[in-house]
């Protein structure tokens, strides 16, 4: 049975640890120490903080919630606990209010300093570390913090903004604008229209009507501006798991390095509910919490991380000190020394003639938890057989009443791995239909009502009051925005890499590199994804040395 004890219980002392005196002459050389009189706020949700505070002297007060709820006290540091959560790693705004209670003494160590303080104090970085991450699962945990979401549950466009939250790890509310009073409440207030839904309430006050993921991001400051005067020693487009390894393993090797992503970090495997042949993980682990750790530790070493951000042109810099020029979808545009293609794959799309009118509201790419409260208890449809179709199966198997698994071939072992086989066959509410597949959706104003599928071989059809499909049928690579760059794609649209004697990682542009799924001849699978990731920073050093040295030697010729 899950446990529902809040992580703040189970794990408080990990979550406010106490530093000791070493600690704390320790952490001295990182930050300067700073005085707070009585009521001052030393941190207000949506206004970024200067840092952490090591408190010496006094307490602090820590509080979320107020604009639809009673704030809440989390809890009192006093002389030996910190202030601060993953926000305050990469400079982003906050999410909690802190107060000064009586007059207080603390060290403020910025975000660039708790990075040096994190990799140079290990065993102090890794406590540190380990708390950041827990008071940020217990905000997401509380759900009292961060954005407030008012729209119709269910709707594509609140469906949207709230997986785009929750896949960047981003604590928010949801408030249901048909059935909640408090939410009805504000939406008279801000004389707001139906047509308006969702809106969107930032912790910095402004309101949104139905933003896009760009305007959201940069609205609470999860997406900042790139300073187009930066040139970074790599530029890697991408966040799934190979990008992370790659910005990981860069930026840990002292490379200034830019991730891009046009959705949420993770990539597929943020998708997967429950990944069980990752090595380490004997028990499994969620896809969305393996990726979170590796986003925390590309940040914990520097990696600038910018979602969502959308590469879409590949293109050469003039000015010498880059090469590369990538055109980003906002207008703005990134600079580079090198680059790496790790932009992987996307979801194919059923062949249905009226499929987009369900997309985002019945039809999923995704099995979570966002997803299974609206069809919990009621019949579901899922198509694929591969291993990403055999663990939603798993996953909503245990949350709905009926699942109806449409299968185009013969037999699940021509592709799953047999532990996911011999799972789905102890599922009682799980029917596996092989030689199957999906021909028609019946419903309107974007609700499902019916589901056609047909056997293959006998033209049979059979129609079922289904509300939800889940679709996991392969993946097309991400490299329509490539054409014309300069880059050699396979006829499958692969890019190819390792052509003549270059590194097997090169694509057919110097100083390009491409790893994980979108790479020709890939092992599609997140640890083949890392191990590309984590190999290509060598290739990148070394394309960088041998540029260095031919403009050395042009300097020297000159
Ligand atoms: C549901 C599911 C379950 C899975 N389960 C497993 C499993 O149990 N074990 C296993 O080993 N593998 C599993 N896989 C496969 C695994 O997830 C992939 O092999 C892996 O994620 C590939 O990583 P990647 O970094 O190469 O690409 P991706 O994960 O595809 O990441 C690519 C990223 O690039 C971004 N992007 C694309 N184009 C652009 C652009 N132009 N600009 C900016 N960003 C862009 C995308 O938004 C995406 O975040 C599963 C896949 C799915 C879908």
């Amino acid at each position: 049975m899950a446990d529902n004890t809040p992580i703040t219980e189970t794990r408080r002392h990990q979550m406010f640890p106490h530093l000791d005196e070493h600690d704390i002459v320790r952490l001295r050389r990182f930050g300067e120490v700073r005085t707070f009189a009585d009521g001052t706020p030393i941190m207000k949700a949506g206004k970024v903080a200067q840092g952490l505070a090591f408190v010496l002297k006094g307490k602090i007060d820590v509080r979320q919630g107020g604009a639809v709820s009673q704030r809440q006290s989390i809890v009192q540091h006093g002389p030996g606990g910190f202030l601060g959560e993953l926000a305050q790693l990469s400079g982003r705004p906050a999410l909690v209010d802190a107060t000064a209670d009586g007059e207080v003494e603390a060290i403020i160590v910025p975000p660039r300093r708790l990075r040096d303080v994190l990799v140079q104090e290990a065993e102090l970085g890794e406590r540190i570390m380990r708390a950041l991450i827990l008071r940020r699962v217990g905000l997401l945990e509380a759900g009292q913090t961060g954005p407030i979401l008012i729209g119709p549950f269910g709707s594509a466009d609140m469906l949207r903004l709230e997986n785009f939250l929750r896949r960047n790890g981003h604590p928010h509310r949801a408030l249901d604008s048909a059935t909640d009073g408090c939410a009805q409440t504000l939406l008279k207030q801000f004389t707001i229209q139906p047509e308006h839904l969702p809106i969107v309430l930032c912790p910095g006050g402004q309101i949104l009507r139905n933003p896009s993921e760009g305007e959201l991001a940069r609205c609470i400051g999860l997406l900042r501006s790139i300073d187009p005067d930066t040139v970074y020693d790599t530029v890697i487009i991408g966040s799934g798991p190979s990008g992370l390894a790659a910005a990981v393993y860069a930026a840990s090797e002292g490379l200034s390095t830019l991730v891009l992503d046009c959705r949420s970090f993770g990539g597929q495997a943020g998708a997967s509910a429950r990944i069980e042949n990752y090595l380490g993980f004997p028990t499994g682990i969620s896809g969305l919490a393996l990726v979170a750790r590796a986003y925390n530790q590309a940040q914990k070493f520097g990696a600038e991380v910018a979602i969502p951000e959308e590469a879409q042109l590949l293109g050469a810099d003039a000015t010498g000190e880059a090469r590369f020029q990538l055109k980003l979808g906002n207008g703005e545009s990134a600079r580079a020394r090198s680059v790496v293609l790790a932009s992987g794959a996307r979801y194919r799309r059923l062949d249905i003639a009226n499929l987009s009118d369900f997309e985002g509201s019945c039809v999923h790419y995704w099995a979570s938890a966002v997803e299974t409260r609206l069809c919990a208890g009621q019949e579901v449809a899922l198509t694929g057989a591969g291993n990403s179709a055999g663990q939603a199966v798993v996953f909503l198997a245990g949350k709905v009443k009926k699942l109806w698994m449409v299968v185009r071939g013969r037999r699940l072992e021509d592709t799953m791995s047999q532990y996911l086989i011999d799972r789905i066959k102890g599922l009682p509410n799980v029917e596996v239909l092989t030689r199957t597949e999906i021909c028609g959706f019946e419903g309107s104003e974007g609700n499902l009502r019916r589901v056609r599928w047909k056997h293959r071989d006998t033209a049979e059809e059979t129609v079922r009051d289904v509300g939800h499909v889940f679709s996991f049928i392969g993946a097309e690579p991400n490299t329509d925005w490539l054409k014309g760059c300069g880059i050699a794609l396979d006829d499958k649209g692969f890019v190819v890499t390792g052509a003549g004697n270059s590194h097997f990682l090169a694509t057919s542009r110097d100083g390009v590199f491409a790893v994980g799924d979108v790479r020709c001849g890939s092992v599609k699978r997140v640890a083949a994804a890392v191990g590309e990731g984590s190999t290509v920073v060598s290739a990148i050093h070394a394309y960088l040395a041998k540029q260095r040295a031919a403009e050395d030697q042009k300097a020297a010729a000159e």
